[in-house]
C-alpha cells in the first residue's frame, strides 16, 4: 500500500531559508539527491514497526527518506540549533513520527529510549564517526537494542571496519566490530554527491549483530590486546604484547598463537583467544 507523501519544499530552499551554511566543525556535508537518500533508507531493510535513530539530520534529506519508506518513528539527534528549526515543518508534515532531539549524539544514551525494535541510520559527521560507532558496539548486554546499523563513513574507515586479516586496513576497528557483528560495505558514494563535497569518497556500511559474540570475553580485554598488538603492528607478538603486564610466552601459549606472528595475521577468533588468555593470566598473576 502506498501513501501520498506530504508536499515539502526542495532541500535547497530549506538550506537557503534557514541559512544552513555548512560548518566544517560539525562535519556538515549534506545529501540533497533524493534518489540517493532513498537508496540509503531502503538499504536499512524494512523499517515499518521500527523506530529509526538518525544522528545528524541536518536539513532533513535522509530523514524525509526514512519517513517516506515507512519508519514508524524517526528519532533524530542534532547538535546544530539552526537545523533543529529547519526540521520543524518536517515534523509537522509527519505528525507524531519525527522526534528531534537537540543535543550531542556522543553523550546520548540509547538505553534511555527503552526496549523496542530499533535501527540506526545516518550520514555521520566524519569527525566523530568512529567514536559513535564504538559506542554503539559496546553495550554490556548482547544482542544490543539495535537490529542493524546503516551508516555512511569515509571509505577508508568503512574498509577498516570490514577488513579481513592480511590486509593493510585490518586493525582494531575490524576486530572490535567483527567479534560481535557481521559488517559489509553496501555501496560507495562519490564526493560530488554531497553539498559541499568532502575531499574523499564515502561508503555505506551495514553492521548486523551476531546472535551471540564470537567468544565470551570482556570488550575491555579485547581492546587492551588489540591496542597492544596493532600499536606496534610490524613487530612480532612476542614484542608487541610485552607491555600488557603478563607473561607473554604464557599468554601466547594459552591463546594458541605463534610468538613470531604479527597482529595483521591474527584472525578475529585469535584475538578473542588472546583476550580470554589475558583475562585469565591477569586474574592468576
Ligand atoms: N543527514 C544530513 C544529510 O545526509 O544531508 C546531514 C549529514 S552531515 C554529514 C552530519 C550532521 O551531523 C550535521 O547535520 C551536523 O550538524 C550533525 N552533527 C555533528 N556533530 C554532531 C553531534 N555531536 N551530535 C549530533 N549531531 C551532530
Amino acid at each position: 500500500m502506498t501513501h501520498a507523501e506530504p508536499e515539502l519544499p526542495p532541500l535547497r530552499e530549506v538550506i537557503a531559508a534557514y541559512e544552513l551554511r555548512a560548518r566544517k566543525s560539525l562535519g556538515q556535508n549534506f545529501l540533497l539527491d533524493l534518489n540517493l537518500t532513498g537508496r540509503i533508507a531502503r538499504a536499512a531493510g524494512p523499517v515499518a514497526g521500527y523506530r529509526v535513530i538518525e544522528v545528524g539530520p541536518g536539513p532533513g534529506g535522509l530523514t524525509r527518506a526514512l519517513l517516506a519508506v515507512g519508519a514508524e518513528k524517526v528519532i533524530a539527534i542534532e547538535k546544530d540549533t539552526r537545523c533543529i528549526a529547519a526540521l520543524r515543518p518536517l515534523a509537522e508534515a509527519y505528525p507524531g513520527r519525527l522526534e528531534v532531539i537537540a543535543g550531542d549524539a556522543l553523550t546520548f544514551d540509547l538505553a534511555t529510549l527503552g526496549a523496542g525494535p530499533t535501527k540506526i541510520v545516518a550520514n555521520l559527521p566524519y569527525n566523530i564517526a568512529t567514536p559513535l560507532l564504538i559506542g554503539w558496539l559496546s553495550p554490556v548486554q548482547w544482542p544490543p537494542v539495535w537490529d542493524n546499523l546503516t551508516l555512511m563513513f569515509q571509505k577508508e574507515v568503512a574498509q577498516r571496519i570490514v577488513a579481513q586479516p592480511g590486509s593493510k586496513a585490518y586493525g582494531r576497528l575490524s576486530v572490535i566490530t567483527q567479534w560481535r557483528c557481521d559488517a559489509e560495505i553496501l555501496f560507495d558514494v562519490p564526493a560530488k554527491a554531497f553539498t559541499p563535497p568532502p575531499k574523499v569518497t564515502s561508503a555505506i556500511v551495514q553492521i548486523t549483530p551476531r546472535a551471540a559474540p564470537m567468544a565470551a570475553i570482556a570488550q575491555a580485554d579485547l581492546e587492551r590486546v588489540t591496542m597492544a598488538a596493532f600499536g606496534q603492528r610490524r613487530k612480532m607478538l612476542r614484542r608487541s604484547l610485552s607491555g600488557l603486564g603478563v607473561s607473554v610466552p604464557d599468554l601466547l601459549a594459552l591463546a594458541g598463537l605463534e610468538p613470531t606472528a604479527r597482529a595483521e595475521e591474527i584472525d578475529v577468533a585469535g584475538f578473542c583467544a588472546l583476550a580470554k588468555a589475558y583475562a585469565g593470566l591477569r586474574e592468576t598473576g
